[in-house]
């Protein structure tokens, strides 16, 4: 293997994401990660859309965001050899008059018009007796896919040791960082929720479980995400949808539960007109914080310490700009 500059510990959306980064300024790095089953990065529904929230706000910054994210899920699809990004206006169904009146109202202002515009027609077999609108400039990413493939890139690049990473194997000197035999100049953190036992960054991730169903239905088919009362459904592999999610703050047991499947069933039959069928239920804990800031850390005495982390409900959206951004600051203060 040749002689590697960066580790990167944690292959989720923020650890392939900074890999990413690095390849594309062929700096060479070497992930460390042990294959986890449950990790939010493999079951994410992966869908992206401007509008944040109850209140559906749009912050400026995710308007600088999308179109940087959309650019970098390209380059990843052709590096990769299938495409992972599927560009699509969201199906908002309006779940009250009252959230139409809000809505409709919004998309007057000048920030808002671009964004929610009228449907075309309505999608058949959708309970909607207070209308939809579309939502644009949205879309979604296949995690699970893009998960897998860069994986596999990784291992034939030489790039992966599929391992935990051990904290107190880690030596620090001025001059180079050391684990295992293995010298090199940085190290990013992308941990996830388990950077809660990270001892060299203080950071408070705050774990968020979700639980997320694949369904499937001979009713109905579209390209389209759906969403309603909180619930989206997202189109998946072989005509199947994912349906979610849920969002327990502070929980971090991994496993699935049933209070969980049944709400999400319970919201999808006030989405969905005929009959569909659970195929599938995983869970999963998104690294959250307390302001839904993302952690963007160099280590105040190491420099070349980083972590990404703490991108909480909107890893898609919010990755490709924050992962950049660290990996520029880091290579910056190298160069120094
Ligand atoms: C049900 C659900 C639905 C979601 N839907 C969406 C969505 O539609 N859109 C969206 O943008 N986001 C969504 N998210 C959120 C998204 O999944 C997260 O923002 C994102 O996955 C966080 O990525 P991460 O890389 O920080 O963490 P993780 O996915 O947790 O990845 C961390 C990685 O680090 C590894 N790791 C941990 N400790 C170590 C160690 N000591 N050594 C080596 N490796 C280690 C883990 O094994 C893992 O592979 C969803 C999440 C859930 C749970």
């Amino acid at each position: 293997m040749e002689k590697i500059n960066t580790v990167i510990v944690g292959q989720g959306i923020a650890g392939s994401l900074v890999a990413f980064m690095l390849h594309r300024k062929k700096i060479p790095f070497l992930v460390i990660d042990p294959a986890s089953q449950h990790t939010a990065s493999k079951i994410a529904a992966g869908m992206f859309t401007p509008l944040s929230g109850k209140r559906k706000t749009i912050h400026p910054l995710v308007l600088e965001q999308i179109p940087f994210a959309i650019k970098i899920y390209q380059e990843i699809s052709q590096l990769l050899g299938q495409n992972i990004v599927h560009l699509s206006n969201i199906y908002q169904v309006f779940n009250s008059a009252e959230e139409q009146a809000a809505l409709q109202l919004k998309s007057i202002e000048p920030v808002y018009s671009a964004h929610i515009v009228p449907i075309l027609g309505a999608l058949p077999g959708i309970h909607q007796q207070n209308g939809a609108c579309e939502i644009t400039h949205s879309g979604w990413v296949n995690c699970e896919l893009w998960m897998g493939l860069f994986r596999t890139w990784l291992k034939k690049n030489e790039r992966l040791l599929e391992a935990s990473f051990l904290y107190q194997d880690l030596d620090i000197s001025e001059e180079k960082l050391s684990y295992k035999g293995l010298e090199f100049q940085n190290i990013f953190f992308c941990e996830g929720y388990r950077a809660i036992h990270n001892p060299f960054f203080n950071e408070k991730i705050i774990p968020c479980k979700g639980d997320v169903l694949t369904i499937a239905t001979d009713h109905f088919a579209t390209d389209q995400i759906i969403k309603k009362n909180g619930i989206y459904l997202v189109p998946s592999e072989n005509n199947a949808f994912k349906a979610g999610a849920t969002y327990q703050w502070n929980n971090d047991e991994e496993l699935p539960d049933n209070a969980s499947k049944l709400w999400i069933e319970g919201q999808l039959e006030n989405m969905l007109i005929n009959s569909f069928s659970t195929i599938d239920h995983q869970s999963a804990i998104r690294p959250t914080t307390q302001n839904r800031e993302v952690i963007i850390q160099q280590h105040l005495q190491h420099k070349g310490m980083c972590m990404l982390n703490g991108l909480g409900t909107k890893g898609v959206l919010q990755g490709p700009w924050w992962a950049n951004r660290i990996v520029e600051l880091c290579m910056h203060s190298a160069s120094e």
